[in-house]
Order: structure tokens, then C-alpha cells, then sequence
């Protein structure tokens, strides 16, 4: 992973040209269409001493076609038989890749579980779950990204939700009574019954957030949520919350703070500012309100899915295909059960 940031930050030091020409070398390494998609994710999965998806042995063997031609194989070191797909999103499921690329694209147009439901010819349930797999996967690859330049970063506060909890959990009790349905936080003051959600942009526009705690952030989870994400040669810009300070200390960065009610700051002939936070927020809130009242456990991946769309977005050269590879290379498998019985509040209790 600390190559990874390197070659990132090596990457930002290149001059507009030597990033073009740079850009157009990579880029064109990792083409992968649906014809050559079961051979990248035996490269990218299995590497070239074609390693068991299991148990990662390296006595493997090819063991024949499927109807459809994917490619069986066969670790003697474990016993499991597997294709290249297997330990994925798509893992337990019958359906073709075409059709979970159907189902992306669906996600990428913003499309509720019915439409998208109608348009794969799949069950609500399964749509439910397809998107919580799918997301939970991406989560893996949102988390590596890695802020560089000017950073704004501020919270934004969401409240709690505990729909889905009821019928599917026979531990769960409802702590209160039930609020009418809706995240949007139009009341002052932070009570122990909103999420704290916090968000951070680059000047490239990628974006990172978080579900953290419940109520006022913390120091500690300013640093749970951020750390690792925020690069050590970034500049910090914030509102003068007192928590990115310590973040700001402990790791190094330059912190900038507006002042109270001031939304920019000139420091040696250069503004900053955190309207490009605030447009994040505005964008975040618009995406969460369309679905009228997101459950807290699943305000993560709901957060991952508005994140996707701005980056792919951004990254309009990406194919659905090459998108969905990545997603499969995760190797992220998540069982519909532990999409039910997720923790109802944010991990990042500090
Ligand atoms: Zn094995």
C-alpha cells in the first residue's frame, strides 16, 4: 500500500505533460473488456503462479470448462474447486457478469431497487443485496484513496436510524421510540442522536467520509477516520473545530482554519477556503434524502455509492467493465446475512 501512495505522490510532482503521456501508458495496461474479463481477474486474482483463491497454495491445477467456458480450476492443497470469480461479490449467485454489469450500471444512474429490479429480472431481495455486495466491495476501494494538495474537511450530521434493525434481529431492541422517517438535520445542536459524518476533498475533487460516532467529533475520531488518507504534504483547510488540531499535530500536516462564520482565509497571497466541502455536503445530503431515511448500519455504503458516482463522474474514461473488474478483484464476499445483521450504529465509537 505504501508503494501505492509513493507513486501517487511521484505521479502529483509530474509536470501536465509527463502526466498525460504517463496517464496514457497506464491507462492502457489495465484494458479489460467482458471477452478478456475472466483472464484479468486470473491475473489480478491469481497472479502468474496461479495461487488458490481459498487458501492461497500454489498447486493448482486447470480443471476443465463450464458450459458457459469459464474456466474451472482445481487446488490439491486444499481440495476447493473454484473459477476465477469465485470469493467475490458475485460468489452464491447464478447469474451471468453481464447481468451484475447491467445491475452497476443501474447504481451508477442513481436507480431505486425496483427499477433496477425490473431491469435485471431479479428479485427486490436480491437487488437489495446485490447493491449492499457491490458496495461493500467498493468500500475496500475507496478506502485506499489518498487526499493530496489543498484538503477542506468538515463534518456533516445525520440522524440515527435504526430501520431494518426490527424484524431481522431477535437481540436488537429499540432504544426509543421511532422518529418519522428522513436523515436531514434542519434542527441546531448535536445531540446523541445524530451521526457524525466526516468528509474530506482534494483539489482533484476525490472525496473520503465516513460514518464515525454519534454526536460532536472527537479528536480521536478525526484521526480514526482520516488517518493514512490524508497525505503528510497536504494542506488542511477546516472551520475552527478544535478536533483537527490534534489530527493536524499528531500527524504533521499543515492545518489551515477559517475563522469563525468566514468561509475563506488568506495566507501569503493565497486563498483558501471550504466551499468545495460544503458543495460535497450539499451533493451528499440531496443523494442520502432521495432514499427517505437511510438505515445508520448501511449510511457507510450509501456514502461509498454517492462517492462512486461523483469519481466516476471524474473519471469518465473508466468502462463499466473495468469498473466491475475492480470490484471483483477485491475479493471482498459478503454472505445476505451479514448484510442483515450489521452493527445498527458507526464502528468509530471514540
Ligand atoms: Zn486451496
Amino acid at each position: 500500500m505504501s508503494e501505492l501512495k509513493d507513486v501517487i505522490t511521484a505521479y502529483r510532482n509530474l509536470s501536465l505533460g509527463d502526466r498525460v503521456v504517463f496517464y496514457s501508458t497506464v491507462t492502457n495496461d489495465v484494458d479489460v473488456s467482458e471477452e478478456t474479463l475472466q483472464g484479468f481477474l486470473i491475473e489480478t486474482r491469481m497472479g502468474d503462479d496461479l495461487s488458490c483463491l481459498y487458501c492461497k497454495g500454489d498447486h493448482v491445477v486447470r480443471n476443465g470448462k463450464r458450459k458457459d467456458g469459464t474456466q474451472r480450476f482445481l487446488c490439491r492443497d486444499c481440495g476447493k474447486s473454484f473459477i476465477p470469480s469465485s470469493q467475490s461479490v458475485t460468489s452464491g449467485t447464478r447469474k451471468e457478469m453481464g447481468i451484475w454489469i447491467k445491475y452497476l450500471k443501474c447504481m451508477l444512474d442513481k436507480k431505486t431497487l425496483k427499477e433496477s429490479s425490473e431491469e435485471c429480472g431479479i428479485s427486490m431481495p436480491t437487488a437489495f443485496s446485490w447493491r449492499h455486495k457491490i458496495l461493500d466491495a467498493l468500500r475496500d476501494v475507496t478506502d485506499k484513496v489518498y487526499l493530496d494538495g489543498t484538503v477542506e474537511a468538515d463534518e456533516t450530521f445525520f440522524n440515527v436510524s435504526y430501520k431494518g434493525n426490527h424484524k431481522n434481529s431477535k437481540t436488537f431492541t429499540m432504544p426509543r421510540k421511532a422518529h418519522k422517517r428522513g436523515n436531514d438535520i434542519r434542527v441546531k445542536g448535536l445531540s446523541s442522536e445524530k451521526v457524525c459524518v466526516p468528509c474530506a476533498v482534494d483539489t482533484s475533487g476525490i472525496s473520503y467520509a465516513r460514518p464515525a460516532k454519534l454526536g460532536k467529533p472527537s479528536s480521536s475520531c478525526i484521526l480514526a477516520v482520516f488517518d493514512g488518507i490524508i497525505a503528510p504534504g497536504a494542506t488542511l483547510c477546516t472551520d475552527n473545530e478544535k478536533a483537527y488540531k490534534a489530527f493536524s499535530e499528531t500527524k504533521e500536516i499543515r492545518l489551515i482554519q477559517m475563522e469563525t462564520d468566514s468561509r475563506v482565509c488568506d495566507r501569503g497571497g493565497i486563498s483558501y477556503g471550504i466551499q468545495r466541502i460544503n458543495a460535497y455536503h450539499r451533493t451528499l445530503k440531496e443523494f442520502i434524502n432521495r432514499f427517505h431515511g437511510v438505515s445508520t448500519k448501511h449510511l457507510g455504503n450509501y456514502i461509498v455509492w454517492n462517492n462512486l458516482i461523483a469519481n466516476s463522474r471524474r473519471k469518465s474514461e473508466e468502462t463499466l467493465v473495468q469498473l466491475f473488474a475492480r470490484i471483483l478483484s477485491a475479493g471482498i464476499s459478503v454472505r445476505n446475512r451479514d448484510i442483515s445483521e450489521r452493527s445498527p450504529l458507526p464502528s468509530l465509537e471514540v
